[in-house]
C-alpha cells in the first residue's frame, strides 16, 4: 500500500499539540485537568458536593490518576441537571446550546462558551488539515444542522481552514446530487448509513461517482460502522473514506480522527483525558483492552464534564501511529453499551453484523435486525436488485452463505429475509439497525 502523504501544516491552529511527548503531553494534561477540576469544584454544586464525597480537593492533585477517586458522571446526571445544572460559567457566559441524541433517550443539554465554540473548530481544523482538507476544497455538509454538533462544529472548522462550505443539511437526495454536480463537490461529511442510501441513489440515475463527480474524500461519524462498509464506500464512489468520532458532551465532532493511515483515530489528548473502564464493573483498564471510553474535558469553559461515560464500546491502540503523531488513537467504535443485545445467552453488538453482511457479494445498503424473542434473531437484508430479478437458485443459495457466516461470527444462528433495495426505511440522521420488539 502507497504511504499516505503525512501533512504537516505549520498553521497556528495545528501549532505544537500533535506532536507532543509522552512526558509534556502528561504535564500539559495535568496542568489543564487542575484548571477543570478547580473551577467545577468552585462553581458547580454537582461537582462540589462529588469531590467532598471523594475526600479529594482540587487544590491537591498530584497525578491524573487522582481523578480515579471521583465517580463517573452519567448521562443521568445531565438530564437530572437539565439544562443549566452543570454551568461552570455565568449564564450570559454561553453562547449556544446543543443537544446530544446520545442515540438513546432522552436529550441533553450541552452549553458552549464563546471559547469552546472556537476550541471545538480548532479541533476540526486540524482534523481536517490532517486528511488534505483546506483553501480549495468544497465541503457539502450533509450531517443535521440545528440542535445537533455534528453539522455545525464541522462547518466553523471547515471555514478555518479556508474550504468552501455548502451547508446542504441531510436529506432531499436530488438536490444533494445536483449540488455536488453543480459545485463540483470535493468532500462531503455525511453519516455512513445515508452515504450507502446515496450511493445507490447515484447508481439509479445512472451516475458514477467515480467519474461523474469530483469528490475526494469524506468523513463519516456519528454512528457506528464496519471496516467492511467503509472499503464499500471507498469502493464505489472511489474516495478516501475517514472516520470522524465525536460526542456533544464533548463538544461534538473533532474528538477524535483519522489520520492517511486509517488504522484509528487519534484522539486529541491535549483537549480530552481518556480512560477505558469495564463497563460493568467500572474498573480502568489497560491500553489494548477492551471497554466503555470514559472522557474528560480538560479545556471547555462552560460545562466541562468529569469522567463521563461515553457509552461507547472501543479501546486504545497501543504503540505509536506510522504518521508520527503522538496522541494515541482509539479503535473503530464497536458500539454503544446500550446497543448491546443479548439472544441465546450471546453479546451481539449489531457492527458485528454489519461487518459479516458488507463483506458478502449481492448485499446491498441496507439491512435490520429484528429481534422478537430472546432465543431468535431476524436479519433483513436488502440485496442487489440484479440478483432479486434472477435465480431462485442463487438467491436461496445467498440466504444460506448469509446465515452461515452470521452464525460463524456471532454463534447465533439467525433467520435470514431478503428483501428488494429501498424496501426498508432509511434515516436521515443516525440509522436505527435494531428493533426490538421483546417484552421483558
Ligand atoms: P451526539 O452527541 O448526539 O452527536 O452523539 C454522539 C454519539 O454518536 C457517540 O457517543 C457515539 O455513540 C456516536 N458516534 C459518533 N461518531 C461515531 C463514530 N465515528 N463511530 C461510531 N459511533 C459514533
Ligand atoms: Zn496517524
Amino acid at each position: 500500500m502507497k504511504a499516505p502523504e503525512i501533512i504537516r501544516p505549520d498553521s497556528y491552529w495545528q501549532k505544537q499539540d500533535e506532536i507532543i511527548g509522552k512526558e509534556a503531553l502528561a504535564t500539559l494534561q495535568l496542568e489543564h485537568l487542575t484548571k477543570s477540576l478547580r473551577r467545577v469544584y468552585s462553581n458547580v454544586p454537582f461537582y462540589h458536593t462529588r469531590f467532598d464525597e471523594a475526600g479529594l480537593d482540587p487544590e491537591n492533585i498530584k497525578s491524573l490518576e487522582d481523578i480515579r477517586r471521583l465517580s463517573f458522571t452519567t448521562s443521568d446526571d445531565l438530564r437530572a441537571n437539565y439544562p443549566f445544572g452543570l454551568l461552570a460559567v455565568s449564564k450570559d457566559e454561553v453562547v449556544r446550546v446543543h443537544t446530544s441524541s446520545g442515540t438513546t433517550g432522552r436529550a441533553k443539554a450541552i452549553c458552549f462558551s464563546k471559547n469552546d465554540i472556537e476550541c471545538s473548530a480548532t479541533l476540526i481544523a486540524r482534523c481536517l488539515v490532517m486528511t488534505g482538507t483546506g483553501k480549495g476544497d468544497i465541503l457539502q455538509n450533509m450531517m443535521t444542522y440545528g440542535l445537533f454538533t455534528g453539522a455545525l462544529i464541522m462547518h466553523y472548522g471547515a471555514e478555518k481552514v479556508g474550504a468552501l462550505v455548502i451547508p446542504a443539511g441531510p436529506g432531499n437526495t436530488e438536490r444533494q446530487i445536483q449540488l455536488m454536480r453543480d459545485f463540483g463537490t470535493t468532500v462531503i461529511h455525511i453519516t455512513p448509513s445515508y452515504s450507502l442510501y446515496l450511493a445507490s441513489a447515484l447508481q439509479q440515475k445512472g451516475i458514477d461517482p467515480r467519474k461523474d463527480l469530483n469528490l475526494r474524500r469524506a468523513y463519516l461519524g456519528a454512528e457506528p460502522y464496519s471496516e467492511e462498509t467503509r472499503k464499500k464506500i471507498e469502493a464505489i464512489y472511489g474516495i478516501d473514506v475517514y472516520n470522524s468520532y465525536g460526542l456533544t458532551e464533548m463538544s461534538g465532532p473533532g474528538v477524535a480522527f483519522e489520520c492517511g493511515y486509517k488504522n484509528g483515530m487519534h484522539l486529541w489528548e491535549d483537549h480530552f483525558f481518556a480512560e477505558i473502564i469495564d463497563p460493568e464493573t467500572g474498573e480502568v483498564l489497560e491500553d489494548g483492552q477492551e471497554g466503555e471510553l470514559v472522557l474528560t474535558s480538560l479545556r471547555r469553559e462552560a460545562m466541562p464534564l468529569i469522567r463521563y461515560r461515553t457509552r461507547d464500546i472501543t479501546k486504545i491502540i497501543t504503540g505509536v501511529c506510522e504518521c508520527g503523531r503522538t496522541h494515541r488513537r482509539i479503535s473503530r467504535i464497536l458500539g454503544r453499551s446500550d446497543d448491546m443485545f443479548v439472544v441465546k445467552g450471546v453479546n451481539v453488538f449489531p457492527q458485528q453484523i454489519e461487518q459479516v453482511l458488507m463483506g458478502i457479494k449481492g448485499v446491498a445498503q441496507n439491512y435490520q435486525i429484528l429481534l422478537e424473542s430472546y432465543d431468535h434473531l431476524t436479519i433483513r437484508v436488502e440485496i442487489a436488485k440484479e440478483l432479486f430479478d434472477g435465480n431462485i437458485e442463487h438467491l436461496l443459495q445467498l440466504q444460506t452463505e448469509i446465515t452461515d457466516k452470521v452464525r460463524a461470527d456471532i454463534l447465533v444462528k439467525p433467520k435470514i429475509e431478503l428483501l428488494e433495495p429501498g424496501a426498508l426505511p432509511v434515516s436521515e440522521g443516525k440509522a436505527k439497525r435494531v428493533i426490538d420488539n421483546r417484552t421483558m
